[in-house]
């Protein structure tokens, strides 16, 4: 079975790239430069006659994909996760919703035209296209795939947070949109997760240039947050070795067909919650933290929204492992980046 990851040089790609090879998949990836690619292959040598790849330096651009989807052998499937994932861009048009949507958009047009033999398309969303972050802690809530963030094109240009949770609502809506208007020759899948915690890939990673959603854990034991922590966003969250697993499972699996999968543990994590496993796993890194606990663990006090994952449980047969494990991975990792 021959599957397209894009992406691939990203702390949840990294993760899927390496399932797929180890279940014996034959795998064409894309990155945005060659020095990206080397590294993978180098990490992936025992899979070399697995393994291939195709530059695509901007998804915005038209055609992107053409090539990138061409295969003989073809492809059965695709897992489109590259889409900008950080808050350090002064245009949030720009650097954030069009690469997130012309590039969904484009990976599904590509497939249309040029790899007929493309059966599913499983697409990485985010919790941000569900979660109402207007609503706050929002207690008595509970969240599933039915929700949609209302957040519109014109707040999305307001600021960089925004302009994340705008890109990732309205790429996958365009997705969506895409397949009822086209009834093209594949269904699709989307994954929908919060906060994505775990150990990257050292081969990929640096701790110059990590992740997004991992940079808070590093900030917090380099000393940044002493004087208090930030507040902590949402407070859902799941490990990247789920999330990987998810987007393989939504592909082998037929009744996940055109179906949005929330893939979140049902803990809660919270930053003062992240730094009590530190302090308790890591004790060198204790005095790294403020001496001031956040109330109520840093949960909030009037209650929270919760998150009904039975669905990726009972299509995709996922389980969720506990934030202690994730936050204690991470670290082990981080310390063998150099930390
Ligand atoms: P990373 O930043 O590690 O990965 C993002 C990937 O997308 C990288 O391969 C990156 O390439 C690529 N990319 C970003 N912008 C562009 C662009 N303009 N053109 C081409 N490629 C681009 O983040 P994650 O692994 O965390 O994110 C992967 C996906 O998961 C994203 O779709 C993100 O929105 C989603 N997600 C992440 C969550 C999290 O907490 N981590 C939560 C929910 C969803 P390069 O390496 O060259 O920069």
């Amino acid at each position: 079975t021959r599957i397209l990851l894009t992406g691939a040089s990203g702390f949840i790609a990294s993760h899927i790239l390496e399932k797929l090879l180890a279940r014996g998949y034959s795998v064409r990836f894309t990155v945005r430069s060659e020095d990206k690619a080397q590294k993978l292959l180098a990490a992936h040598s025992s899979h070399a006659s697995q393994l291939d790849y195709v530059l695509v330096p901007d998804i915005v651009v038209p055609g992107a994909f053409d090539a990138a989807v061409q295969s003989d052998p073809p492809f059965d499937g695709i897992l489109h996760t590259a889409s900008p994932f950080h808050f350090n861009v002064t245009d949030p048009q720009k650097q954030l919703m069009e690469p997130a949507i012309q590039g969904t958009v484009g990976i599904l047009q590509a497939a249309q035209k040029y790899a007929p033999s493309v059966k599913r398309i499983v697409i990485t969303s985010s919790f941000a296209a569900i979660f109402d972050a207007a609503q706050g802690s929002y207690p008595g809530k509970t969240y599933t795939e039915a929700d949609w963030n209302p957040i519109t094109w014109e707040t999305g240009l307001e600021n960089p947070l925004n302009g994340y949770r705008a890109s990732k609502k309205l790429a996958e809506k365009a997705a969506w949109e895409f397949v009822e208007r086209e009834k093209p020759g594949f269904d699709i899948a989307t994954i929908n997760p919060p906060m994505v915690f775990g150990p990257p890939k050292p081969y990929i990673s640096s701790l110059e240039s990590l992740n997004t959603s991992n940079e808070r854990t590093l900030n917090f034991i380099r000393g940044k947050c002493k004087q208090g922590l930030p507040h902590s966003g949402v407070f859902l969250w799941t490990d990247v070795r789920e999330v990987a697993e998810a987007h393989i499972l939504a592909f082998e699996k037929p009744d996940a067909a055109n179906k949005r999968f929330l893939i979140s543990s049902n803990e809660y994590f919270s930053n003062q919650m992240i730094v009590d496993i530190i302090a308790k796993c890591f004790p060198e890194y204790a005095d790294q933290f403020p001496e001031v606990r956040e109330p109520n663990d840093g949960l909030p006090e009037e209650g929270c929204y919760k998150v009904d994952n039975s669905r990726s449980r009972e299509i995709l047969g996922m389980s969720y492992r506990p934030l202690e494990e994730c936050v204690r991975d991470l670290v082990v990792a981080l310390k063998e980046m150099g930390l």
